[in-house]
């Protein structure tokens, strides 16, 4: 068998062109564009393209992109002092501080201080306590837009032996509460796990987020289960690859996302969409 492929790239696009079409329809109606400020404090490079490539995306949505770059020796208290300020415009309805920051700052306290109502990151805890009381509201970005593909297979989670590998707050806790809200039956993986192999073994659905290059084999798949890798590595090469190995996984799975171009995409996308939900109450 060899699985077929979750297009990130595709399904994230057909969700930015529903998103800009929403906003062309507030706008029309009178409404301001969703504001979206993305900070970034230094210059860490890879979070340089990701704020880029953010920053293209609200261009094209017909987002009001009111992002910023502050001098990495920023203290705590400036930081917070220009939270406090996005918070209070009318005009800004997202707001997210590019993780990491510099090591001077508390990101905890930082996120904290962001309104709930405007963190389209979602990782206030307000947000996390939401979607852990199935009343989620902005939920983090990644696990959403996995949904959103998960939905594009037709596959109903509801009962699947769902295994999610990674349990960072960002990646793998947010993603199991999403798939026990569609009553998957869910197993969460982190380093202290015992036996892996055989836990994704038992898997129909696994999620990976780990940030270990083709740390999860392709022959520990179950046949034809799906398989959703959110890793991102950079090898040496300058190559991107995933948390596993693909070409062998490709050939157990039913569905897989490769990577570039899996959950990559669907993370912007997503960004956008909670970012229009905060402006207008709408989902698109
Ligand atoms: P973190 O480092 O915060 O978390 C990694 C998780 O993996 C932890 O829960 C850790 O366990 C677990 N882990 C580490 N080693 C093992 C192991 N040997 N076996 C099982 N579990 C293990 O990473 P993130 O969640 O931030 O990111 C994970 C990956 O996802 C990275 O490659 C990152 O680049 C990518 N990513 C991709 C995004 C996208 O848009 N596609 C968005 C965000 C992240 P423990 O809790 O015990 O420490």
């Amino acid at each position: 068998m060899s699985a077929q492929i979750l297009d990130g790239k595709a399904i994230a696009l057909e969700l930015r062109e529903s998103i800009q079409q929403e906003v062309e329809a507030q706008v029309a109606k009178g409404k301001v564009p969703p504001g979206l400020a993305v900070i970034l404090v230094g210059e860490d490079p890879a979070s340089q393209v990701y704020v880029k490539n953010k920053k293209i995306a609200c261009d094209k949505a017909g987002f009001n992109d009111v992002s910023m770059v502050l001098p990495a020796e920023t203290s705590q208290a400036e930081l917070l002092a220009k939270i406090d300020e996005l918070n209070a415009r009318e005009d800004v309805h997202g707001i997210i501080v590019q993780l990491p920051v510099p090591d001077h700052i508390d990101p905890e306290e930082i996120i904290e201080r962001i309104d709930p109502k405007k963190d389209v990151d979602g990782f206030h805890p307000y947000n996390m306590g939401r979607l852990a009381t199935r009343l989620p509201e902005l939920a983090p970005c990644t696990p959403h837009g996995v949904m959103t593909m998960l939905a594009k297979t037709g596959i109903p989670l509801r009962g699947l032996n769902a295994v999610v590998v990674g349990a960072s707050n960002i990646v793998g806790v947010p993603m199991a509460l999403e798939l026990l809200n569609e009553r998957a039956t869910v197993t969460v993986c982190h380093s202290a796990t015992k036996d892996l192999p055989q836990k994704v073994a038992e898997a129909d659905l696994v999620v990976v987020g780990v940030g270990i290059p083709n740390m999860v084999k392709g022959d520990w798949i179950k046949d034809g289960a799906i398989v959703i890798d959110v890793g991102i590595n950079r090898l040496d090469d300058g190559s991107l690859c995933g948390d596993v190995e693909y070409d062998k996984a490709k050939e157990k799975a039913s569905w897989i996302t490769p990577v570039p171009g899996g959950v990559g995409p669907m993370t912007i996308a997503t960004l956008l969409q909670n970012t229009l939900q905060a402006a207008y109450g709408v989902k698109a």
